[in-house]
């Protein structure tokens, strides 16, 4: 049981977040009551560096932004929406139900699939399993439709709303993989993409890994306005785009920063990749509006690093998170690697 402390301390961060929700104007969803709790109580440092960057910055805390934050730092939809699509499901599973029920056909597979949904639906399933779900009833309802002409008609109708319902689900499913702002993946595509990465990785495997930060980007929002800044990420992650091939996954992973996974790629290549990215991007004469003001350059450091089946996910990302505040400390706009190391 919890002892009077820790219900006193969960009541100051609560309060403590209600407070900062105010005082920004952010509606109290439980969506977003969980990013301000969390930012409250101070423990998830990545949270709390996001959201006092942003602050510092003055950026209004807008529903896409408030949508974007929850989206990042916990990977899931928010709940209320997860739950209208829970809905939708088990009304179609309820009718579907009733219908077999009704005309007694042949539809051993399709009841016990119903069964595993409305299981799965009353413990609260989340994205993933609402999309396989969805699926295997509009295959097994197909499979009565095709032994079962009396049951054609109705049947096929139940499938219309749960084909629609599918689009939907796939639809919120690409949107919790991708970043708003720049269309690319995000933080949560990429550590799903990165512990794939890290699972099929064997020791002659040639995979190496880009981290990527936007040189004094506060500076730059400060002179020139937060919006030109946000026409700058996605003018970086274009660029990057173009540089790179189909299969190299790039991801906007925190504020002006992106994560780079190059697979069948040795670490001299990675570095003249990131060579070329630094330099294309360095290099891009920036204009504002349409008088096209010149409004500079903006530079890229970057930590570059191969993956090795001996080292943890977490020594990695430190030893890249390094590579990049050592780029950082000589002096920015460069690329730093463990390329001299690797060939002494
Ligand atoms: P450094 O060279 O050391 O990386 O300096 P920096 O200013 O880039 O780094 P710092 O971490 O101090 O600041 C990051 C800035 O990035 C703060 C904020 O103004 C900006 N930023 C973060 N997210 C966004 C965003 O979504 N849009 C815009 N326009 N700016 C953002
Ligand atoms: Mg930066
Ligand atoms: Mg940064």
């Amino acid at each position: 049981m919890a002892n009077q402390q820790d219900i006193h301390l969960s009541e100051t961060h609560l309060n403590a977040a209600i407070a900062h929700m105010q005082s920004l104007g952010i509606p109290t969803s439980p969506a977003n009551i969980r990013v301000w709790y969390d930012y409250s109580e101070g423990e998830n440092e990545d949270l709390n560096l996001a959201i006092d960057e942003l602050r510092s910055a003055s950026i209004s805390f807008d529903p896409d932004l408030n949508y974007e934050l929850y989206n990042r730092f916990y990977g899931e939809l928010p709940n209320e929406q997860l739950e209208k699509f829970r809905a939708q499901l088990r009304s179609i599973t309820t009718e579907l139900g009733l219908e077999l029920t009704g005309l007694n056909p042949d539809s051993g597979e399709c009841e016990s699939a119903l069964a595993i949904a409305e299981k799965a639906l009353a413990d609260g399933c989340e994205l993933d399993a609402l999309k396989t779900i969805t699926q295997q009833l509009i295959a097994e309802s197909r499979k009565v439709v095709e032994q079962n002409n009396q049951m054609g008609q109705i049947v096929k109708s139940m499938q219309s709303k749960m084909s629609s319902l599918e689009v939907n689900l796939e639809r919120a499913s690409t949107e919790a993989l991708t970043d708003k702002l720049t269309g690319i993946a995000n933080r949560r595509a990429y550590d799903k993409k990165l512990d794939d990465v890290l699972m099929r990785l064997k020791p002659q495997s040639q995979t190496s890994l880009l981290m990527i930060d936007i040189d004094h980007f506060k500076r730059f929002n400060d002179t020139h306005g937060h919006l030109m800044g946000d026409k700058v990420l996605r003018f970086v992650a274009q660029m990057i785009k173009k540089v790179i091939k189909g299969d190299d996954f790039l991801a906007r992973t925190g504020g002006e920063e992106f994560q780079l996974i190059l697979e069948d790629c040795p670490l001299d290549d990675a570095v003249n990749i990131a060579e070329k990215i630094r330099q294309t991007i360095g290099s891009a004469h920036l204009t504002k509006g349409k008088e096209r003001t010149p409004v500079g350059h903006v530079t890229l450091s970057i930590g570059v690093a191969h993956l090795s089946t001996e080292e943890t996910r977490n020594d990695l990302i430190n030893r890249v998170d390094k590579y990049l505040y050592e780029a950082k400390a000589k002096g920015r706009n460069r690329v730093v690697s463990n390329l001299e190391t690797a060939s002494a």
